[in-house]
């Protein structure tokens, strides 16, 4: 793994843990620095860290407190409390 890509990870850790601990502001900056990464090195963001990300807002998604998931036609709805939606397959 590449120096960016590590940087990656490790934003993501922080931006869960701040999450976690109710500092979605923080989480939101977390989320925000490693998009930014990911773009200057031109990387693809890890799917994890896409799926628990508003793409809209940058908030750090954690469900049943900032997001609502719910399953649809096979896919699985994510809806952040900006009012973003983000639908994903369910097989994958
Ligand atoms: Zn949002």
């Amino acid at each position: 793994m590449n120096v960016a890509a590590e940087r990656i990870e490790r934003l993501h850790e922080l931006a869960r843990a701040a999450a976690a601990s109710g500092e979605d502001d923080r989480a939101r900056y977390y989320v925000r620095l490693a998009r930014r990464v990911a773009e200057r090195n031109r990387l693809t963001l890890p799917r994890q860290f896409r799926r628990f990300t508003c793409d809209s807002c940058d908030a750090y998604l954690r469900p049943g407190k900032n997001a609502r998931v719910r399953l649809q036609d096979g896919h699985v709805v994510v809806t952040c409390d900006c009012g973003a939606h983000a639908r994903y397959p369910y097989q994958e």
